[in-house]
C-alpha cells in the first residue's frame, strides 16, 4: 500500500521537474499582486514580479513552493515590472529562500518619497545590487529556449513593430485617450515571449496612455496567444485601452485579480468582447461582480476571500508543436488550445 501511494506521488506530473521541450508558466496566487513563474524548454527560469511584502513572507513562500514544484534550484531571472508593493515587495524574502541569477528592472524606482516605498526600494537594492540589468524596448532577455523581447520600459515603448506590425485605423480612429501616467505603472518593464507560434504578453501594470502608444497608429505587437490582463484586469479603468486589447486579439486571457482588486464588470465586458477570445481564466472570483461578470467557476483558481484563500494557481504548459494547456490546481480542470 505504501509503495502504491509512492507510485501515485511520483506519477503526479506536478511533482516532476519541468517536462522537456515544454514551456511552463505558473500564475502564482498572490492575492491581487503579480507573480508569474516561467520555466523554458531549456530549463531556465524567469519570475515576472514577486507579489507583496508580508510580515509572514506569505507571497515569497507561495512563489518558492511553485519553484520547488517546478524542480528549480535557482531562479535565473527575477523581472520586476515596476516597484509597486504588489510586484516588487516579495523579492527580498524570496532571494533568501532561493538563489537568484539576475534581476531585470526598468531602472531606479521613481517612488521613494513615502517611508514605506523608500524602505521597500532599499530592501530590493540590498538583494539586487550588482545583479541588476535594465533593458530597453527592443532588447532581448537572454533566456535559452524561447525568444523574450522587452516591449516597454521606463516610459519608453518599442520604436519598431515586432512580428510585422499592423496598421490599426479602425480601432484608433475614435479611441479614447487618457493623460500620461506619471507613476511607476507607466514605467512598467513589459515583455513578449515567443515559443514556436505561441506568444505570451505580460505588461505588468502598464497604463492606458502607453497601451495607446503600442497600438496606434500601428499595432506594434501583432496578435498574441496568451495575455496576462494588464493591471489585474484593468484596475479602475487605468489600463485596458480597447485599441490595444482588441488589436492584439489574445486567444486566452488570464486575469491575476484579487477577490476585491481589479476586474470590475466593465473590464470583464471588454475582455469578453475581444474578437475571437476563447476563454477567460481568473486567479480569483471577483466578489464585486455578479455571475455574468465572472468567468465559468471551473476556470477560477480561488473562490474565497483572501483570509480563507488556499492559493491555488493556474498553470500553462506549451508544447513545441503549438498546443498549450491551462490547468486549474484547485479542481484539476484543464483545457487545451491550438495556437492560431
Ligand atoms: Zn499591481
Amino acid at each position: 500500500m505504501r509503495h502504491f501511494a509512492l507510485w501515485l506521488l511520483l506519477l503526479s506530473s506536478d511533482l516532476l521537474p519541468a517536462a522537456q521541450n515544454t514551456l511552463q508558466i505558473y500564475f502564482v496566487d498572490v492575492e491581487g499582486g503579480a507573480a508569474t513563474l516561467i520555466v523554458t524548454p531549456a530549463g531556465e527560469s524567469l519570475l515576472a514580479d514577486t507579489g507583496n511584502p508580508m510580515p509572514d513572507d506569505r507571497d515569497a513562500k507561495r512563489i518558492f513552493q511553485a519553484a520547488q514544484v517546478a524542480g528549480l534550484k535557482k531562479i535565473d531571472y527575477v523581472l520586476i515590472t515596476h516597484f509597486d508593493r504588489d510586484h516588487s515587495g516579495g523579492a527580498p524574502a524570496l532571494a533568501k529562500m532561493i538563489p537568484v541569477g539576475k534581476f531585470l528592472d526598468h531602472g531606479d524606482s521613481i517612488e521613494t518619497t513615502a517611508p514605506q516605498d523608500a524602505q521597500r526600494w532599499q530592501a530590493y537594492l540590498s538583494v539586487a545590487a550588482g545583479k541588476r540589468i535594465s533593458p530597453k524596448p527592443g532588447d532581448r532577455i537572454p533566456l535559452k529556449g524561447v525568444r523574450a523581447e522587452v516591449v516597454t520600459s521606463n516610459g519608453a515603448v518599442l520604436a519598431k513593430a515586432i512580428h510585422g506590425g499592423t496598421p490599426n485605423p479602425a480601432l484608433c480612429a475614435d479611441a479614447q485617450r487618457k493623460d500620461p501616467d506619471l507613476t511607476e505603472n507607466g514605467r512598467c518593464l513589459g515583455f513578449l515571449m515567443t515559443y514556436g507560434k505561441f506568444t505570451f504578453l505580460d505588461l505588468g501594470d502598464l497604463t492606458w496612455d502607453k497601451e495607446m502608444e503600442l497600438a496606434c497608429p500601428v499595432n506594434k505587437l501583432g496578435t498574441v496567444s496568451l495575455y496576462q490582463a494588464t493591471m489585474h484586469g484593468f484596475y479602475a479603468d487605468r489600463a485596458g485601452a480597447p485599441a490595444h486589447v482588441w488589436a492584439i486579439k489574445p486567444q486566452v486571457v488570464i486575469v491575476n485579480n484579487g477577490p476585491r482588486k481589479g476586474l470590475l464588470a466593465p473590464a470583464y465586458e471588454r475582455i469578453a468582447k475581444i474578437p475571437g477570445v476563447e476563454d477567460i481564466w481568473q486567479g480569483h472570483l471577483s466578489l464585486a461582480n455578479d455571475k455574468q461578470h465572472n468567468t465559468n467557476p471551473d476556470l477560477i483558481a480561488n473562490l474565497e476571500p483572501s483570509d480563507q484563500c488556499q492559493a491555488h494557481w493556474l498553470k500553462v504548459t506549451v508544447e513545441p508543436q503549438g498546443r498549450y494547456t491551462v490547468t486549474n490546481s484547485r479542481n484539476d480542470v484543464s483545457k487545451t488550445y491550438r495556437v492560431r
